[in-house]
């Protein structure tokens, strides 16, 4: 049975009208408290894979579960999903009391709520969000973070079963957005709700989720928690999407313990040892080591430095091979190599491929 497997994709496809195949043969699996990150680039069928789920868009092939139950034919309004949504869609006029309270007092498919029901809700949202001292304020008159909280509340008055956000931090600057994946990962931690979350940007999947679903072209690459997803990425397009700077892949060929692309060769370290044929080679830019010009390694030259403070970003050419590596102060402090633009070598410490 799928009784801890809140949602299921089984198979499902989307093909639009005009014969875009938006997702592909959806294989997917969202547990119960989980907290799943749907992610990849624009196009790659986030929005369609959540809009199927939420009644908005139909299914062309396959089946949606929630909950052990197929959904494709239910209607929005009966699949027990709340959404938060990138436009917060919250009403101007009304107070942020009755914003959160308006669905409830909605009467739905025959059932009123009591009074006394509503209000206990609410004020479990209100404290979980912290929204108390806002009550009485309309939306025009808050922070965007605190616009956020108030669609956040408006869904999970409603006790869903499922909820849903769709890029929900897009529309903030940068320092709210840091600020409110913490929330928001503390949030779900509170109210523990199976969360499905939309999101291009890596940096919001690897903070917020328990696990990544990472798409590319409708197709699922991987699905895995975020530190496997970064550690063991399935394919070279998980390993370029997650990282910032992204993982340096070099195309060339595998044998006898090494690694060649033309002029390039790199000793494999013991794991990797074994691999033969035409292969891509994967290092991420934390784990290349520069060291002293006559130490033992490969030539490179420093064609460029990127200095964040804490850290530094080097653009190395290595035998026509464009190569970041990233040193953070404590390497910086390393003593005897010339890290001006110039010569080094690099020395990869591990490597993927
Ligand atoms: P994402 O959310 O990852 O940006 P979407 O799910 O919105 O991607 O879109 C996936 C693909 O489906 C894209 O190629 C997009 O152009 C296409 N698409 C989305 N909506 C429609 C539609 N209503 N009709 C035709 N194609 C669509």
């Amino acid at each position: 049975m799928e009784a801890s497997r809140d949602v299921v994709f089984d198979g499902v496809t989307k093909r639009y009208d005009d014969g875009t195949v938006a997702v592909d043969t959806l294989d997917l699996t969202v547990d119960a408290g989980e907290f799943l990150v749907l992610l990849g680039p624009s196009g790659c069928g986030k929005s369609t894979t959540l809009r199927m789920l939420a009644g908005l868009e139909e299914v062309t092939a396959g089946e949606i579960r929630i909950g052990g139950a197929r959904v494709n034919d239910l209607p929005p309004g009966a699949r027990g999903l709340g959404m938060v949504f990138q436009s917060y869609a919250l009403y101007p006029h009304m107070t942020v009391a009755d914003n959160l309270s308006f669905g409830l007092r909605m009467v739905r498919r025959g059932e009123r709520l009591e009074a006394a029901e509503i209000d206990e809700r609410v004020r479990e949202a209100v404290d979980m969000l912290g929204l108390g001292p806002e009550l009485a304020k309309k939306p025009r008159d808050l922070s965007g973070g605190q616009r956020q909280r108030v669609a956040i509340g408006r869904a999970l008055v409603r006790r869903p079963k499922v909820l849903l956000m769709d890029e929900p931090l897009s529309n903030l600057d940068a320092k709210l957005r840091g600020q409110m994946r913490i929330e928001l990962r503390r949030l779900h931690e509170r109210h523990g709700t199976t969360t499905i979350y939309v999101t291009h940007d890596q940096v919001e999947a690897m903070t917020l989720a328990d696990r990544i679903a990472v798409l590319d072209g409708g197709r699922l690459q991987q699905h895995a928690s975020p530190l496997t997803a970064y550690h063991e990425p399935a394919n070279a397009f998980v390993a370029s999407f997650l990282g910032t700077p992204p993982m340096n892949l070099i195309d060339g060929v595998a044998g006898d313990g090494r690694f060649v692309a033309g002029e390039l060769g790199i000793t494999l370290p013991t794991h990797l040892a074994g691999a033969s044929g035409p292969c891509t080679f994967g290092i991420r830019p934390e784990e290349v080591e520069i060291v002293q010009a006559d130490a033992d390694g490969v030539a490179a030259e420093i064609l460029g430095v990127e200095r964040l403070g804490g850290e530094s970003v080097y653009h190395l050419e290595v035998a026509g091979h464009s190569i970041k590596a990233l040193w953070r102060r404590e390497d910086l402090a390393a003593p005897n190599i010339d890290l001006a633009v110039g010569s080094a070598v690099i020395f990869p410490k591990s490597s993927e491929s």
